[in-house]
């Protein structure tokens, strides 16, 4: 049988045995086996050279029984319907495994934001907010950056969003510019909730970071802040990569350079001539291994090769359950998307706070705070996985469904 590389219906049959394994019957799976609210839109933009183009965008809202639906928007050409509905499925059970008052929400439009012009951008972006404007707002769905959308663009679509409304609601989307209400730390903020899982699984396996060798796939927002943060520690990041290619040196790259000569997309590997396939860079000789980049990167097919002891998923959905499956039968510990990249949702969680209460935080405080949820996260997950004897993804799952379960079977839905 061919491999299952479909994330909706992969994460369908772990949030079925998640489900499962906590008691609940085949009725709650029913419920939150799909988003509640799947809205469709189509996006006419005037393009530079006067032409209308008209863009498909979604928005899936998949259940918003603890509390409004949270989420990002990617800007990206293989967006698509299902991929944008598994999304929004992942950030409830992120929203749940660090213990958010929010059910999970996701956007799409499917676009090259790398072949469009600035204004192309603004205007697709408050398009955006215009086309789901009936759907999203400060108490019922709050965007935020994902793959491909940046401060900038929040920053359109909040004041797009604030002119609809006639009033300024930075509430409304979270990762904004620290001058419109952004919160200190979100921009780092996924890196640091992986930098913490990894010290966490680093202890679990007796691994000093200081003595650990760290590959990481993929360097934009997340995978290029972590790098840093991995060399700041005193790991030695061996291997990074970008869309087009991989860089390796056994004695630790030079991040700080890489980072300087890195593009807003996160692409650096075609500034150098002796670079490696992303596909070589997985199976390099390492402790730790974090793809950042994009889904179905550790497959059946690679699985046997992978040298880390430790695989830290930083992207949404890079290991096909075939590969979980064989990577803990090797008994390499595996910490799932939804614990690793939970850092990006937290902090957006704390600013959403801030701009609600008017009162801003410390970036010391911001980090304390993000500390104190990853680390509980980490514990929970990794408790749930010994103690029942199953893998880390589905304990995470079990963590993250189980308060969505409970809110909706109070609210009487089930
Ligand atoms: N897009 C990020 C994620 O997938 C952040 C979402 C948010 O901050 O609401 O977790």
């Amino acid at each position: 049988m061919a491999e299952n590389l479909n994330l909706f219906t992969s994460t369908q049959e772990v949030i079925k045995k998640a489900l499962q394994k906590l008691g609940y019957d085949e009725s709650m799976y029913e419920l939150l086996k799909e988003p509640l609210r799947m809205l469709e839109v189509r996006i006419p933009v005037k393009m530079d050279n006067g032409q209308v183009k008209v863009f498909t965008g979604y928005r899936a809202q998949h259940n918003d029984a603890v509390g409004p639906t949270k989420g990002g928007v990617r800007f990206h050409p293989n967006v698509s319907e299902e991929e944008v509905k598994a999304l929004s499925m992942w950030m409830t059970l992120k929203a749940g495994i660090v213990d958010l008052p929010y059910g999970g929400g996701k956007g799409g439009v499917i676009c090259d934001p790398r072949q469009m012009s600035m204004g192309e951008l603004e205007r697709l972006s408050r398009g955006y907010v215009r086309a789901t404007s009936q759907i999203v707002g400060p108490t019922k769905d709050i965007p935020a950056p994902d793959v491909f959308t940046n401060a900038q663009i929040m920053a359109w679509m909040m004041d797009e969003y604030s002119r609809m409304d006639e009033f300024n609601s930075p509430g409304f989307i979270t990762g904004k510019p620290i001058v419109l209400g952004g919160s200190l730390g979100r921009d780092k903020a996924t890196a640091q909730g992986v930098t913490i899982v990894i010290e966490e699984a680093a202890k679990r396996r007796n691994i000093d970071i200081k003595d650990a060798r760290i590959v990481i796939q993929g360097f934009g927002n997340a995978g290029s802040f972590l790098a840093k943060f991995m060399s700041d520690l005193g790991a030695k990041v061996v291997g990074i990569s970008d869309a087009y290619g991989a860089l390796y040196d056994p004695e630790g790259l030079d991040i700080d350079y890489l980072l300087d000569r890195r593009d807003s997309f996160g692409t650096v590997t075609t500034l150098f001539e002796n670079t490696i396939s992303n596909k070589e860079l997985l199976e390099l000789e390492c402790d730790i291994l974090v793809p950042a980049a994009i889904e179905n990167q550790l497959t059946a097919e690679n699985a046997h090769r992978i040298k880390a002891s430790i695989v830290v998923e930083a992207a949404n959905g890079p290991t096909t359950s075939e590969a979980t499956k064989i990577l803990n039968e090797r008994g390499i510990l595996l910490v799932p998307d939804v614990l690793a990249s939970a850092g990006g949702v937290t902090v957006s969680y704390f600013e959403w706070v801030q701009n609600n209460q008017g009162y801003y935080w410390t970036e010391e405080e911001v980090n304390e705070k993000l500390l104190k949820k990853m680390v509980e996260a980490f514990d929970n997950v990794y408790t749930v996985a010994t103690s029942r004897n199953i893998d880390m993804r589905l304990a995470a799952y079990m963590v993250g469904v189980r308060k969505t379960a409970e809110a909706s079977r109070f609210r009487g839905w089930v």
